[in-house]
């Protein structure tokens, strides 16, 4: 899937680079074009690999907004003009999807993602999506009040929403700041991979998946989450379709990018490896295992044929919102606004429900 990538915000604008650079390293060339987009011109300097554009300089002199994202969200209206003219060019007619980049838990990425989003979906027919960062459970109440109001405006502006948690993919005991660079190095790889399936050249045939099916799964809107595993693949086939299984139910259930959601409106199963170590058998029992576990009738499957020893799956979620996850996560949220009252309503409503008020 040819992508443009737009990082707002420190967390933004570095896993954006991360994943640019992912995508050349390997040389997949999915990634079309990535920008960084931040009100603070120290967290852009430290950016080598992509593009950057300074924003809000008029109101905050590049010292960024604090974790102020009504400020961010300003400060994204105001400029937002000057960055679409800064996105020629990076989005062209092959690009098949824009993805907006940021921690929803800060100030420019928090408030100025959704902005952005709405600017893009104004002027580009592709779906706009967005990736964003929730932030650790241990992460203070303004970064959780933050996230919410964030995530409830991303979910009513984007096309869908893929959300890395924080908490998801680092070691236990390692403490959030530690781990950056890990979960940063693991969404750079995973994510990485989603929008490199696709773009296979090599071993092109019926099984291989199409980026339109990484679509077709985003096309649930509302919340997207990823999960991947990997292990050595064999020369025994019996032993490949044990593995197949072994990593697709690790990729779902303990490899996710948001730890317990597994009911979802729709599923991709991506198996990537070396096409001969791929067994038919092996995916199609795994696929009918996703189809149980996630409770869709929407799940797709394909091979992504990669020069690896290794089996891996990716499986993507589409319509994920309905998590006791995203449950606690807006009750986070709503506690650190002191709102909350009342008693637990099904989570995608709350996406929607007035206790937390949208950025704009
Ligand atoms: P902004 O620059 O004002 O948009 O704020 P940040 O991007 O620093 O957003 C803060 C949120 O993002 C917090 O929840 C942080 O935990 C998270 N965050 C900051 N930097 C990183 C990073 O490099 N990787 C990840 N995964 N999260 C980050």
């Amino acid at each position: 899937m040819k992508v443009a990538l737009i990082g707002v915000g420190q967390a933004g604008g570095k896993v954006t680079e991360r994943l640019a650079r992912f995508d050349a390293d390997m040389g997949f060339d999915a990634v079309q074009g990535a920008l960084a987009v931040n009100s603070a011109e120290p967290d852009l300097q430290s950016l080598e690999f992509v593009d950057t554009q300074l924003i809000g300089a008029d109101r905050v002199n590049g010292h960024g907004v604090g974790g102020d994202n009504e400020l961010g969200a300003e400060i994204m209206q105001s400029d937002a003009q000057q960055v679409l003219s800064g996105l020629d060019g990076r989005i062209t007619s092959k690009s098949e999807a824009i993805f907006v980049v940021a921690g929803l838990g800060g100030g420019t990425g928090s408030g100025g993602a959704p902005v952005l989003v709405h600017e893009l979906q104004r002027v580009y027919d592709v779906p706009v999506y967005a990736l964003g960062v929730l932030p650790g459970r241990n992460e203070g109440a303004l970064y959780q009040a933050n996230a919410g109001r964030s995530l409830k405006t991303l979910a009513r502006e984007a096309d869908a929403t893929l959300l890395i948690d924080n908490d998801a993919w680092h070691e236990q005991g390692e403490s959030v700041e530690g781990a950056f660079e890990t979960i940063n190095g693991k969404i750079a790889q995973r994510v990485g991979l989603l929008f490199a399936s696709g773009e296979a050249v090599e071993g092109v045939g019926e099984s291989v998946v199409d980026s339109s099916e990484v679509i077709n799964t985003l096309r649930s809107g509302g919340i997207a989450t990823l999960g991947y595993a990997s292990e050595v693949a064999s020369d025994d086939s019996a032993q490949n379709v044990r593995t197949v299984m072994t990593v697709a139910r690790q990729a779902l259930l303990t490899g996710t990018s948001l730890p317990d959601a597994t009911t979802a409106d729709s599923a991709l199963l991506v198996i990537a490896g070396e096409p001969d170590t791929i067994p038919r058998k092996g995916v199609e029992k795994a696929r009918r295992w996703l189809e149980d576990e996630t409770e869709s009738m929407q799940v797709r499957g394909g091979d992504f044929p990669l020069d690896s020893d290794r089996l891996g799956a990716l499986v993507l979620l589409g319509g994920a919102e309905r998590s006791s996850r995203i449950e606690e996560f807006m009750e986070r949220a709503r506690e650190a606004k002191r709102a909350a009252e009342g008693e637990r309503t099904d989570p995608a409503e709350e996406l929607t429900d007035d206790r937390l008020e949208n950025l704009f």
